[in-house]
């Protein structure tokens, strides 16, 4: 049996990384998650009655919770999703993503770096952060991000995770923690919060609501669907090398513009008696955001070739599986956007 303590398993990544992890059957799940207004104990409501899946509400940054639970769970792995994770949020309110993005991944290490020394410095331990293609800055017209490209971050929520991905990276050089990181392109799929491009116009158009597109729409962003993510970061976490750092992405580059064409269409086809088609009418153009990177595209060639891993789904077959599942789940959108989803299932939590 492997046990893993996942952080930020509440959030839109954590909790399809969970969901793919408990599915093998000798795996352990500790899910330590603060539930910020990004945690949803919803998402994980289908893990209700799994035994090997130990939800725990906490904060990353808490060194006492989080050395008990490595020492109590005996854990193997931490994989640290826990983040604040959206660039308008970071434009409006830096000081939460300064404090979890990096004082809390420092305050991670920490805890990490003691029980490994404790347990005599196992070689089979890891620690792998989850990061973003966002931290290489933003690209021209062509070319794409490898694992050496410079950082150059641009919004407050990129520094803040670039910063991080630079302690992780000295904790294996200075103390020899076995580190992986993983840096991802934009991710789309089942459970990502409507504050986030895709769900939100799913969400707005099919309630008839104008869709609102930063600028001309033609910032570039390189799609991969959520389960293709958890699947090289489980990848990354059965055979990557230690200090080693693998970009992950899609191929899949798009306009802004461009996603919500193909999303409207897709609506207008799985609909074909809502009263608001066709949806693309619905698009408004409305001010940019300051310091919008125009284009991200990433190079994932070496976690191909290294270690075997190709995304399962295209852009198209992968957003008509996020467009089905919304609308298959009335019920998890509602309760996000009326707020209800907030507190309410905290009684299968131990802190
Ligand atoms: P999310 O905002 O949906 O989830 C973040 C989760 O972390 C939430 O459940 C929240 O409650 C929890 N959290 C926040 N602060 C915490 C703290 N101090 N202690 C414990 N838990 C805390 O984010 P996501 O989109 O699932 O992203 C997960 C990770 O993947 C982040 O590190 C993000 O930088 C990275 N990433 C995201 C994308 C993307 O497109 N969404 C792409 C590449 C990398």
């Amino acid at each position: 049996m492997q046990t893993l303590l996942v952080t930020g398993g509440a959030g839109f990544i954590g909790s399809n990384f969970v969901r793919l992890a408990l599915a093998q059957p000798d795996v352990r799940v500790v899910n330590l998650d603060l539930l910020t207004y990004a945690g949803n104990l919803d998402s994980l409501a289908d893990l209700e009655d799994e035994p090997r899946h130990h939800f725990v509400r906490g904060d990353i940054g808490d060194r006492e919770l989080v050395s008990r639970l490595l020492r109590e769970h005996q854990v193997d792995a931490v994989v640290n999703f826990a983040a604040e994770s959206h660039v308008d949020r970071s434009i409006d309110g830096p000081g939460d993503f300064v404090q979890t993005n990096l004082v809390g991944t420092f305050n991670l290490l920490e805890s990490a770096r003691a029980y490994w020394v404790e347990r005599g410095e196992p070689e089979g331990f890891r620690f792998l952060h989850v990061s973003t293609d966002e931290v290489y800055g933003s690209l021209g017209p062509t070319g794409a991000f490898t694992e050496t490209t410079p950082y150059a971050p641009n919004s407050p929520y990129s520094a803040s995770k670039a910063g991080s991905d630079h302690l992780v990276r000295a904790w294996f050089h200075t103390y020899g923690l076995p580190v992986l990181t993983t840096n991802c392109s934009n991710n789309y799929g089942p459970y990502q919060f409507p504050e986030k491009l895709i769900p939100l116009m799913i969400l707005k158009a099919s309630r008839g609501e104008s869709l609102p597109i930063y600028g001309d729409g033609g910032n570039v962003r390189d799609w991969l669907f959520v389960e293709d993510h958890c699947r090289a970061i489980w990848r990354v976490l059965e055979a990557g090398t230690p200090g080693e750092v693998y970009n992950v992405g899609g191929n899949s580059e798009r306009t802004n513009l461009e996603v919500v064409d193909t999303l409207c269409a897709l609506l207008d086809e799985l609909l074909p008696e809502a009263p608001h088609r066709p949806h693309a009418a619905l698009k408004t153009f409305v001010k940019d955001r300051p310091g919008h990177d125009r284009r991200y595209a990433i190079d994932a060639s070496k976690l191909r070739r290294e270690l075997g891993w190709t995304p399962q789904e295209t852009f198209e077959s992968g957003l008509r599986r996020t467009l089905e599942w919304y609308l298959g789940h009335p019920e998890w959108c509602a309760r996000v956007t009326d707020g209800s989803y907030r507190g309410e299932r905290l009684g299968g939590a131990d802190n």
